[in-house]
């Protein structure tokens, strides 16, 4: 019963609303239904403005507002792939195609005010295991099943015998791995459901809108207080969702908050990233709107569907041969880079960086252009072997360069192979103006 509780809940919304008996027995009590994590999962966050650690640049308030849309550009359109689990012999699927399609149609209905959309492809997966899916088996059903994640956000679609969904947060490092992608539980999909939205919001980026005051410590760091005075550092880093505890019902929860002893007072129940029945969601706020697009960009951008903006989804592209696809992995080859600029692009290019160490031998492929390298394709200055030639290995040199100087022989002997550019057997200033012009900075592992 537990998991059909919300399907149960929109589809008697009528009878509900007909005996007046509103949001009482709504969802009543129910306040597990999304098991989306509740606490920070990135490992090492930026220091907050406060002292509620950021996740990423998009948690900062100009950074966010600089992402709301105004509605002048055309919706981002992600690649989204539906999973729908049936038993091992092909029965009772989940979900039928029509269902999976009035769904995928709901979802780009709620999201169209705020510039996405959705394209689905779905595939029946005959697993009567899977089909009736335990928490426990998240990892190898995910692992089994994902299909291309830095591509699609797959959607797993399952009765789960727990009654959650669940999405996967963008700064989460599984975010566009297998263990990424958004399991969807059965009372929960299909047509006119809007919970979709709600999960869909979690991987965008969004927190509940309840996150700062009942998934943080009481009065900690990160509490969203009801005075309003923090609602941008705190909680959901978003101000104009109002501090709210969690609320189930269709209207604010009433009663003071005990931090800064402010009455609740307006909230945004009819939030989608709150846990009002579905049936009053309606909306998600502007700088709601504003961290989406944010993190989809900072992230999530493997996922657009039309990733050249010319209006015609990739796959069609690929389709009918205008545009190409040499890896045949459903993404144009134009929109995965040309890091080394040399027309190739690097999908398809045998030695990305253009050092004339070839990918499949190149310890660093994304190796700036022009930097010399060793035969393994590391930079020549690289002492501590992370790719990059950046102030520690500076500090090699420095060490390499006391005791040697011209004509007299650097040691020990890692210093000529990492520094001795010349090959003269002695640290000079020809080899400090290379190890100058190949400084990289801290580097990671590619664009
Ligand atoms: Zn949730």
């Amino acid at each position: 019963m537990k998991c059909n509780s919300m399907k149960v809940s929109a589809m008697s919304a009528v009878f509900v609303a007909a005996v007046g008996a509103s949001t009482a027995a709504r969802g009543e009590g129910r306040v597990d239904w999304c098991a989306t994590d509740t606490m920070p999962t990135k490992a090492s966050p930026i220091a907050g403005a406060g002292t509620c650690p950021l996740q990423g640049e998009c948690d900062i308030p100009s950074v966010r507002d600089s992402w709301i849309p105004d509605g002048s550009k055309q919706p981002i359109l992600i690649r989204m792939k539906f999973n729908v689990f049936a038993n091992d012999d092909g029965s009772d699927p989940v979900a039928t195609q029509a269902e999976v399609d009035a769904q995928l149609a709901h979802l780009n209905e709620d999201f169209a005010p705020f510039g996405f959309q959705f394209t689905g492809e779905t595939e029946f997966i005959n697993s009567t295991e899977y089909r009736f899916f335990s928490p426990g088996e998240e990892v190898a059903m995910k692992t089994q099943y994902a299909d291309t994640p830095n591509a699609k956000l797959n959607v797993f679609v399952v009765v789960n015998s727990a009654g959650w969904s669940k999405g996967t947060f963008p700064w989460n490092p599984i975010a566009l791995t297998a263990l990424g992608g958004i399991i969807m539980a059965d009372g929960h999909f299909g047509p006119n459901m809007s919970i979709m939205a709600h999960e869909t919001g979690h991987n965008l980026g969004l927190w509940h809108t309840h996150h700062g005051v009942s998934e943080v410590g009481p009065c900690s760091a990160c509490y969203e207080t009801a005075d309003g005075t923090n609602g941008d550092t705190t909680g959901d880093y978003a101000a104009d969702t109002a501090a709210t505890p969690v609320n189930v019902n269709c209207s604010g929860p009433g009663g003071v908050d005990g931090c800064s002893g402010v009455a609740w007072g307006d909230t945004v129940w009819q939030n989608y990233m709150g846990y009002a029945s579905q049936d009053c969601y309606t909306e998600f706020s502007p700088q709601q709107s504003g961290r989406i697009h944010c993190w989809f960009d900072a992230v999530l951008s493997s996922w657009n569907a039309d990733c050249n903006g010319n209006g015609v989804i990739d796959v069609e592209e690929i389709a009918d041969g205008t545009g190409e696809d040499c890896n045949d992995d459903g993404v144009l080859d134009e929109c995965q880079g040309d890091f080394d600029l040399d027309g190739i692009y690097d999908p398809c290019d045998p030695d990305i960086d253009n050092d004339g160490v070839l990918n499949e031998v190149d310890v660093c492929i994304y190796t700036p252009v022009g930097v010399v390298v060793d035969p393994d394709g590391s930079p020549r200055s690289d002492g501590d072997d992370d790719c990059d030639v950046d102030i520690e290995d500076y500090r090699f040199f420095r060490t390499c360069m006391s005791g040697s100087g011209p004509g007299v022989p650097a040691s020990p002997s890692v210093c000529l192979d990492w520094f001795d550019y010349d090959r003269d057997t002695d640290l000079d200033l020809r080899d400090y103006h290379e190890i100058l012009g190949s400084f990289t900075g801290p580097l990671n592992d590619g664009p």
